[in-house]
């Protein structure tokens, strides 16, 4: 592979296949369908979904895949390639809050999120094996949570919508898995399609896809992963969450959405010194969402290298999320030619995305790596996010 190739996935017919042979391996015997679900980067919004605001994500070409068959004795059997080789098997009926540890919870969450929806669905073995980063930001945990959403969909015949079921693998994620993470990540994974972008409302999950061509402008997107693994389901996350509630509640207003940015000045001479940053950082990253859409529906993606850029630094000095890493990859990243960089996900760690001139995509991948080196870290591992598909069954 070269230097900064896009890393191959194979893929839907041969993931299926290989998933397919593993699933035998595993269980036995064949599995009645198969179904993917992607990773993804968020271009920009980022903590804005919990605050009911904006955001404009897009899935990646990484999925997590995932063989299922249902079972009639009530059991949950489930293998993962990236376990530890063992078959967690649970009992359906048993399934509730703190039951169930490690990477198990977020499928079985999936399961015990449907069924406290009254859905009929019961036992099932599943397989799964994923090409998504664990840990790097890239929303391994919704796309792990998707795939059995949308396994569990087709196998049982529920019908759900995407909304639907990006709302159970959140509640799967929040009140199982005990992550109190928004809905963002799930609603990329499934809604996203090819070659878009999804502009989210979080508040009333409308939709909207906007092209994203970045072949077509001479740009590429690459992902910078730091390696930092990040960890939402520490207290910091939930800090900031309760943070803005407590801003929206002083101001007077149901969510941080509402706060127009003619608004902002007034409302941030209102509040108290440790709430202020958090609203400013809200604010005006709900209107650099509106940017970048205008930006993309404009033809000229180009224009939101800027806006990436901008949004690093307001999570960097106001929301106060990102980290030495984090803030070191953008700043070589722009410095060696990229039109914008930011973190992107929770922060704390995990990626950096760039965009990129393609002519200049090598000298910033190499900057980055140099500059990790000379700094002491871990060498950054690089993909190219390419606008991919949303959750689907793909055997
Ligand atoms: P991110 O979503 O950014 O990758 P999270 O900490 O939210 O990071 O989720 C990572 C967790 O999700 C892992 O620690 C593991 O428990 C679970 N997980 C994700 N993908 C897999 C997989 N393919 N196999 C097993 N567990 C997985
Ligand atoms: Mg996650």
């Amino acid at each position: 592979m070269s230097a900064d190739a896009v890393p191959s996935t194979g893929g839907d017919e041969a993931a299926a296949a290989a998933v397919g042979r593993g699933f035998e391996e595993v269980h036995g015997r064949a599995p009645e369908g198969v179904w993917a679900a992607p990773g993804r980067v968020n271009l920009i919004g980022e903590h804005t979904d919990y605050n009911d605001g904006f955001a404009l994500p897009m899935a990646l070409p990484q999925t997590t895949v995932l063989g299922a068959r249902r079972r009639t004795d009530g059991l949950l059997r489930l293998h993962s390639a990236q376990g530890d080789g063992r078959v967690t098997e649970l009992r359906v009926a048993g399934l509730a809050p703190g039951a169930v540890t490690g990477w198990a919870r977020y499928p079985a969450g999936v399961v015990w999120a449907l069924r406290e929806r009254g859905l009929p669905v019961g036992g099932a073995d599943l397989h799964l094996d994923s090409s998504v980063p664990v840990g790097a930001g890239l929303s391994s945990s919704a796309a792990l949570e998707c795939a059995t959403a949308a396994a569990y969909d087709g196998l049982y015949g529920l019908r759900l919508d995407g909304p639907e079921l990006a709302r159970v693998a959140q509640h799967a994620e929040n009140a199982f898995a005990g992550v109190p993470c928004g809905i963002m990540d799930q609603m990329a994974s499934v809604c996203c399609v090819e070659g878009s972008a999804l502009r989210l409302d979080s508040r009333t999950l409308d939709v909207r896809q906007v092209p994203f061509d970045l072949t077509g402008h001479g740009l590429r997107l690459l992902v910078l992963d730091t390696r930092v693994q990040h960890d939402l389901a520490d207290g910091a996350y939930a800090a900031l969450r309760a943070g803005c509630e407590r801003a929206a509640g002083l101001l007077g207003v149901p969510a941080l959405r509402d706060l127009a940015t003619a608004d902002l000045c007034a409302a941030l001479a209102e509040l108290p010194r440790d709430l202020a940053p958090l609203v400013r950082h809200v604010v005006t990253e709900n209107d650099r969402v509106g940017r970048a859409v205008d930006a993309l529906t404009a033809g000229a993606p180009e224009a939101l290298g800027a806006l990436l850029t901008a949004g690093h630094a307001s999570l960097r000095d106001d929301y106060r999320v990102s980290c030495p890493e984090t803030d070191l990859a953008v700043e070589a990243a722009v410095a060696a030619g990229a039109l914008g960089a930011r973190m992107t996900g929770g922060g704390f760690g995990g990626s950096v995305i760039a965009l990129v001139p393609v002519d200049s995509a090598r000298a910033v991948r190499r900057a980055v790596t140099g500059a990790f080196a000379a700094a002491g870290f871990a060498a950054p591992a690089v993909l190219e996010a390419v606008p991919s598909a949303g959750a689907r069954r793909i055997a």
